[in-house]
């Protein structure tokens, strides 16, 4: 297909808005505030649990940032450091003590872990129920057959990015064609099957999709979630598409980057989320979320 040039005026639909991610997620976490603070009021507290093995700096850092998010809103947090040499069989007894412990309602173990560790064998023994970070098999089953359960917090929290701004301006998934770029169990999958619940029609791209420009071009919705930087070019958004980048790259200056040319994309989308201040603030509350709602579901408190 012929694109047009990023510097093409005509292409030019005005500036997007930017869906500022730091300021929808503090009205998140106020919200979640005040359902941590009715769950008090009923002598009850929600706790999670997060597990850290090695050193990892980038993990560090989004640990850091998960345990002061529940300072903020009041959820207890118990944050396990364990070392790069912990085995499997370890981590393991750990997760089964969390399942274990009725002060404990969401487990989360950061990935990556260390090689010899399998992710899939620590993800499968976290209890469904406390699966806050919904990447148990059963839970992503529940969002496979658009039931409710606890949901991935990148995709999720996207959603509810998208519930603001479409509150606001009037728009909806539902008939929308989105293109998904990338399928990964945290991401990309989950964000495909909550589109295809709220009635958008979905497209899945990933590293071996053809014509990735005419995928993009055709959205108007575009999740992109492929882990490359800039791949993306903003002649390929559709103008008055929402786009909406997931991708975060640490340029060689310290600054971050996304999966989409942000400068050349806001002159055609609509709306688009910045990087960094775009989807990562929102993933963060949106585990406050989670984490409060297994409470609630865990005790058999109702929260609306
Ligand atoms: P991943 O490596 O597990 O998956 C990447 C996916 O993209 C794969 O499904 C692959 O097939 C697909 N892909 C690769 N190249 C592609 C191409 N050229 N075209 C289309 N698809 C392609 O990564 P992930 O964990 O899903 O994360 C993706 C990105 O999002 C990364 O940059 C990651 O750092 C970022 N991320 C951000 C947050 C956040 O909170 N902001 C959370 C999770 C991940």
């Amino acid at each position: 297909m012929s694109k047009p040039a990023d510097t093409d005026l005509a292409a030019y639909s005005g500036f997007a808005t930017n869906l500022d991610g730091k300021a929808m997620a503090a009205l998140l976490r106020a919200e979640v505030a005040k359902d941590v603070a009715a769950l008090q009021l009923r002598q009850t507290k929600p706790g999670l649990a997060v597990a850290l093995v090695g050193d990892d700096p980038a993990s560090q850092v989004y640990v850091k940032g998960k345990v002061r998010a529940c300072q903020e809103v009041g959820i207890a947090s118990t944050m396990l450091t364990l070392p790069a040499t912990t085995t499997q069989a370890e981590l393991l007894a750990q997760v089964d003590a969390w399942n274990a412990d009725p002060a404990i309602d969401g487990i989360l173990v950061q990935l990556p872990l260390p090689g010899h560790i399998a992710a899939r064998a620590v993800i499968d023994r976290i209890d469904p129920a406390k699966d806050v970070d919904g990447f148990h098999p059963l839970n992503l089953g529940l969002l496979a057959a658009g039931r409710p359960g606890l949901v991935a917090c990148t995709p999720a929290g996207i959603l509810k990015m998208l519930s603001i701004y479409g509150g606001a301006h009037g728009w909806t998934p539902a008939g929308k064609r989105a293109a998904v770029l990338g399928r990964s169990i945290t991401v990309g999958r989950p964000m495909a099957l909550l589109l295809t619940n709220a009635d958008a029609t979905v497209t899945t791209c990933h590293s071996r999709t053809p014509d990735l420009a005419g995928r993009v071009a055709e959205a108007d919705l575009v999740i992109a979630a492929a882990g490359s930087r800039h791949l993306i070019q903003g002649g390929w958004v559709k103008r008055g598409a929402v786009v909406i980048d997931v991708g975060i790259h640490r340029n060689p200056d310290g600054t971050l980057s996304g999966d989409v040319d942000y400068a050349a994309a806001r002159l055609r989308a609509a709306a688009i989320s910045p990087v960094p201040g775009g989807v990562g603030p929102m993933t963060i509350a949106q585990l406050m979320r989670n984490c409060t709602d297994a409470a609630a579901r865990r005790r058999g408190i109702s929260l609306v």
